[in-house]
């Protein structure tokens, strides 16, 4: 009966015979041009299934007793049934005006009823052009790109870079006992190619995506439980951003890891000059080189008896250490902090106080002067031209340091030393300033330079050679480490 039917109407559509002779398919995707097949002398124009696979390079379920042809169009089925005016795209069922016809052991469709269910459910980026009977397939316009993964201290945060504004409505996100994280955009298309590099890290093990009528849903899939999770769009850049918060037991636990890392454990000091380089000297003899060790050393023991932090000397005795390799010392010793300890000079034996440098370029005169003067112990350094060949002037030196990153926390040092000076010394506050100081690049630690005093001041100079005025400055310096010390870690632990 069902047959009859069906070799009445196909001969009725014969009979009235208008025709095109095949479909012009335009691939903008490889820039190619094929032809696919259509049946003959029909008013309006069927197009061969078996050949539209062919051309789309789709898998093909074919069930011939049954009249039966399921296209399989990425992760959708579109099944097809010879005799009927209905198709069906997953489990959606659409109509087209005139039903499949059954040809040379293939099934045709009318084209431009088929093709435009297509391009509005599984195949947006087709068009067809029922004037000059053309397929034209687009390049998919993805509006979903990229993921990104940050790991924070208490949870992990996916941005995914987006082109479209979402409604509100159109998004959702759930996690599955399963250990799968789901997030669906209705609207959205993804570019999988670019999703699937994803870098991964964090609790995030794994990602897919799936396309969905409609839309997409991306998965990802979670190392560990977590707390709770919560998305938005960023109204400004488009990009989707959602946070998976970690349980607070485990967040507590990272907190103390990271805090850890930076715990100020380890302090190193830098006695300036040393051995063959005295530093400057005063009027009566004293020499820099031994009072700042001699300061350096009674820092190091009020660490060493009050606290639990490591304290590593650059130099504890009377030797030459280069001023490349100090830094270098104190990167291997894992330091948190490194103060360089020093004693000034000047021609206008009147210049007295104390002073604490960053390194930069220098601001004043007075400060590249201090700079030039302790830069210039490596005047006794052999080979000096290759340690110092980048670091001839003070741009270069802020060019080739590594340590911004640590200047704010430079800074408040800083500034905490004079603080602590202050308290202790009658002599000027000359303040925090800036130079390019040789020993300082390269120190990936917070790092200051700290000049205690005027050696070519007469009174400076007798003062320090007092054991007493240096106990007083070393004293300035180690409560300067300490307080320090529990402001960073307060940071940390609240960070
Ligand atoms: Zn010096």
């Amino acid at each position: 009966m069902k047959l009859i039917r069906k070799i009445i109407f196909t001969a009725l559509i014969l009979s009235l015979g208008f025709a095109t002779t095949a479909i012009k398919v335009v691939n903008q995707v490889n820039n190619s041009e094929d032809l696919l097949k259509v049946l003959e002398k029909t008013p309006v124009t069927y197009c061969s299934i078996k050949d539209l696979a062919r051309v789309l390079s789709t898998n093909v379920y074919e069930n011939s007793e049954r009249e039966k042809i399921v296209l399989y169009l990425g992760d959708h089925r579109v099944k097809i049934s010879a005799g009927t005016s209905f198709i069906l795209i997953d489990d959606a069922i659409y109509q087209i005006p005139a039903p499949a016809i059954t040809a040379h052991n293939d099934i045709y469709l009318p084209s431009e009823a088929f093709f435009n269910i297509l391009n509005n459910t599984v195949l947006p980026s087709t068009a067809y052009n029922s004037t000059d009977n053309s397929l034209i397939i687009m390049p998919t316009a993805f509006n979903i790109h990229a993921i990104q993964v940050e790991e924070k201290v208490n949870g992990t945060i996916i941005r995914i870079a987006a082109q479209k504004k979402f409604k509100k409505k159109e998004m959702s996100a759930f996690l599955h006992d399963n250990g799968w994280f789901y997030l669906t955009v209705q609207g959205g298309t993804v570019n999988a190619d670019e999703v699937v590099k994803t870098d991964t890290r964090g609790i995030i093990k794994d990602v897919s995506v799936e396309e969905l009528a409609g839309g997409v849903q991306l998965a990802f899939y979670l190392r560990s439980d977590i707390e709770r999770h919560e998305f938005y769009q960023n109204k400004e850049t488009d990009e989707i951003v959602v946070t998976l918060w970690a349980p607070l037991s485990k967040s507590v636990a990272r907190i103390k890891e990271v805090k850890s890392q930076w715990e100020i454990d380890t302090i190193v000091l830098d006695a300036g000059h040393g051995g063959k380089d005295p530093g400057t000297i005063g009027h009566n003899g004293t020499k820099e080189k031994t009072v700042v060790l001699d300061i350096v050393k009674r820092v190091g023991s009020l660490l060493r008896k009050n606290t639990n932090v490591k304290v590593v000397y650059t130099r504890d005795e009377d030797v030459f250490i280069p001023l490349w390799e100090r830094a270098k010392m104190a990167n291997e010793n894992n330091g948190k902090i490194f103060i360089s300890v020093h004693a000034n000079a000047s021609r206008d034996r009147s210049a007295q106080g104390f002073e604490t440098f960053l390194l930069r370029p220098g601001k004043t005169q007075d400060a590249i002067e201090v700079a030039a003067l302790e830069n210039a112990a490596i005047r006794y350094e052999e080979n000096r031209a290759d340690k110092y060949k980048d670091l001839t002037d003070e741009g270069q030196i802020l060019a080739t340091m590594a340590q911004s990153m640590f200047m704010k926390e430079s800074e408040s040092l800083a500034a905490q030393i004079q603080i602590e000076l202050d308290k202790e010394l009658s002599s000027p506050n000359r303040g925090v300033k800036q130079a390019g100081f040789y020993v300082l690049v390269g120190a990936s630690m917070p790092n200051v330079l700290i000049e205690v005093g005027f050696l070519s001041n007469p009174t400076e100079e007798k003062q320090l050679r007092s054991a007493q005025y240096r106990q007083k400055i070393a004293n300035g310096i180690y409560r300067a480490l300490i307080e320090f010390k529990k402001s960073r870690e307060f940071v940390m632990a609240e960070g």
